[in-house]
């Protein structure tokens, strides 16, 4: 049974290979909500080979952000499911300012957490990343251990956007594009007139960043 009655919408925001999806999984399973992932419906979508998939796929090995029209439909359909009414996790979403604007148009947002992490931290995870062909569950693999396998029999594969070349391509998109939201969440209040937005080294160890969310979600949720 969940034991938060009002929906809570909460937005997870950190440069690539910052650890969101890994916190993620963590506010998910205290508040009870789903984690909706722009990125994962985008890449499910090229896997099945759908229209949104097609249309999506070239912005996506360029590196370059899918175009907002593609963006919002995809958004609007996932929020309208069952699942979704006790609120959500955003992950991915929003990625500029156009994107922010439409969130709080759409919904009250509760909390932003952003997950701080310099460029040269990011590349270096980068390397170490594969995921699931079959399931898109990530790994890490440490350099000289055995790859791990993935419980659902899939195999380990490199993300076909995770070579240097487009993370950087990537990165300074987030730095120009997504740092403008961080901008807009630290200055926003919500309709209750309460500031939303929490900051995290995400440098940390994985049990430290997710001990320093909770605490602090949990001062504003
Ligand atoms: P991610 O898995 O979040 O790193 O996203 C991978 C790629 O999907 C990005 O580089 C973009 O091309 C695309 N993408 C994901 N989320 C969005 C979004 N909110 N707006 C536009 N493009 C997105």
């Amino acid at each position: 049974m969940c034991l938060f009655k009002k929906p809570k919408y909460v937005v997870i925001i950190g440069p690539q290979n910052s650890g969101k999806g890994t916190y993620s999984k963590e506010i998910c399973k205290k508040y009870n909500i789903p984690h909706i992932s722009t990125g994962d419906i985008l890449r499910e979508n090229i896997n099945k080979g759908t229209e949104l998939g097609k249309k999506a796929r070239e912005y996506m090995n360029n590196g370059v952000l899918v175009p907002d029209e593609l963006i919002f439909g995809l958004l609007k359909d996932r929020l309208s499911q069952k699942d979704a009414k006790n609120g959500a996790l955003f992950d991915g979403f929003p990625r500029s300012l156009s994107q922010s604007k439409y969130l709080v148009d759409m919904i009250n947002v509760s909390a932003v957490v952003d997950c701080q992490i310099t460029d040269e931290v990011s590349v270096a995870r980068m390397k170490n990343r594969r995921i699931c062909n079959k399931c898109g569950k990530v790994f890490t693999v440490k350099p000289g251990e055995k790859t791990p396998k993935c419980d659902c029999g899939g195999k380990l594969v490199v993300r076909e956007d995770d070579n240097e070349e487009t993370l950087k391509v990537r990165l300074k998109g987030f730095h120009e594009q997504t740092q403008p939201v961080i901008d807009f969440f630290k200055t926003y209040k919500n309709k209750k007139g309460k500031n939303i937005y929490v900051s995290v080294d995400a440098s940390k160890t994985i049990p430290e960043v997710n001990a320093e969310i909770d605490k602090k979600l949990s001062e504003i949720l």
